[in-house]
């Protein structure tokens, strides 16, 4: 009973006065209490066990109560949890940006810190225009990107966000202008499809290239603006033409990092200029991302007027953060992530596949261990949930689109759970 009157006081003082994730404080949607999180699956509050089906927005890919993630943690919280980093340095940060040097292509061996996702991008696109400044280019200015994007919350950000589409149509006029290209066809779309797309997208960037500092996409697979994956092809076309026109290549993996396309970073196969990672950097433990850049952009960089990176976080290279953030990667690294990945990816595609043509669905993909079934109208997000959750399965549908990307560690009978509940979901969705 006690536990029951906790939750119910939780829940309301919840409601009053915490803002959540893009809801409304005066209407907000109803959330779940969560008590407690092992491996692939969250307790509520209720009682109930469920399946994680969103590894915490692409984070959790140990799932959570990792053994060794926790013990990171603990023992780097026994040392020292946090420091400046201004003038000051620790092996926790080092240690991570040798691994991060060590495990992306090559050449991208100059590593910036930073304290979330957006942060990251923010970063980057600084970088791409300190960058033409110190090469004698300041007239670049603007971002050269696709439309269906998305690359964080923050103003230059979303910026580069799809600005219809995506969340962030309402500060058109605000933000910088940057240029849209078109959505790169989806993955399955014919060879003269993806030409037609070329075409037009080396017309735009030749159009605009002496206003251009920088080309700014997710890899492969664009998420939050629609999980849209197209071919690689389109990536290629991409480093054609930042090279055609003395744009740096910027990929945003925060998302797709850390193998959940199937490729430990899908910058293996096409090396970017500036690669921001995120999310699953950590395990999703901490707030942390970093940003990695060549030798050639870290001396572009010195030569603008600053001659430094103006950027400098609080909370960079937080201890606590670095250090799990390598118990990850090593966890990651000794286990068989690639055999993983392809087992939930075939489950989802045979569990989901069942789906395509039924009413109401318009398309199935999957991608890695990504699997999206999208509608052919929004998603009623409140029945979706409740679905879900009534068989056994955590999922966080938005727009038209119920889809899932769950930790790598999920079991075969959580994973036809899973599967089970996104039809739930799209079902009363
Ligand atoms: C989530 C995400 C971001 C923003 O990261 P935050 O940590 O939420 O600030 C940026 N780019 C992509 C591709 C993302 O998926």
């Amino acid at each position: 009973m006690s536990i029951t009157a906790t939750a119910t006081d939780v829940l309301a003082f919840d409601r009053e006065h915490l803002w959540h994730p893009y809801t409304s404080m005066t209407e907000p949607a109803p959330v779940r209490l969560v008590t407690g999180a092992e491996g692939a699956r969250l307790r509520l509050a209720d009682g109930r066990e469920v399946v994680d089906g969103m590894s915490s927005w692409w984070a959790a890919i140990h799932g959570y109560r990792h053994p060794t993630l926790d013990r990171a943690v603990t023992e780097q919280a026994g040392r020292f949890s946090h420091v400046m980093f201004g003038g000051l340095t620790h092996e926790p940060a080092v240690d991570l940006g040798r691994r991060l040097v060590e495990i992306t292509p090559d050449g991208l061996d100059r590593v910036f810190l930073a304290d979330s996702g957006s942060v990251a991008v923010e970063v980057a696109l600084k970088m791409a225009l300190q960058y033409q400044r110190g090469v004698g280019r300041p007239r670049r200015t603007r971002m050269l990107t696709v439309l269906g994007g998305y690359h964080g919350d923050t103003f230059d950000c979303m910026s580069v966000t799809d600005p219809v589409g995506g969340m962030h149509a309402m500060w058109r006029g605000l933000l910088p202008d940057q240029v849209f290209g078109e959505r790169p066809p989806s993955d399955d779309a014919a060879p003269a499809e993806v030409d037609r797309w070329a075409v037009g997208f080396r017309a735009l960037a030749a159009e605009h290239a002496d206003e251009l500092a920088a080309l700014v996409v997710e890899p492969l697979l664009q998420g939050a603006g629609g999980m849209h994956p197209y071919p690689e092809a389109c990536l290629r076309v991409f480093r054609e033409v930042a090279d055609e026109h003395g744009l740096l290549l910027v990929l945003d993996e925060i998302a797709t990092g850390f193998g959940r396309t199937g490729h430990l970073f899908v910058s293996e196969l096409v090396a970017p200029d500036i690669l921001c990672v995120g999310k699953a950097l950590t395990g999703g433990y901490l707030s942390l991302a970093a940003v990695l850049t060549t030798d050639a952009v870290a001396r572009g960089i010195s030569g603008s007027e600053a001659g430094v990176v103006m950027h400098g976080p609080t909370f960079m290279g937080n201890p606590l953060a670095c250090a799990v953030a390598s118990a990850s990667i090593d966890l990651l690294l000794a286990g068989d992530w690639r055999g993983d990945v392809r087992r939930i990816g075939a489950a989802l595609e045979s569990g989901l596949a069942p789906l395509r043509g039924t009413p109401g669905v318009a398309d199935v993909r999957t991608l890695g261990a990504v699997g999206v079934v999208q509608l052919d109208h929004p998603v009623d997000v409140a029945a979706a949930t409740e679905a879900a959750l009534g068989a056994g399965v955590w999922l966080r549908p938005f727009r038209d689109l119920v889809y899932a990307m769950p930790p790598y560690v999920i079991g075969d009978a959580d994973l036809d759970r899973l599967v089970s509940g996104m039809g739930a979901a799209v079902a009363a969705g």
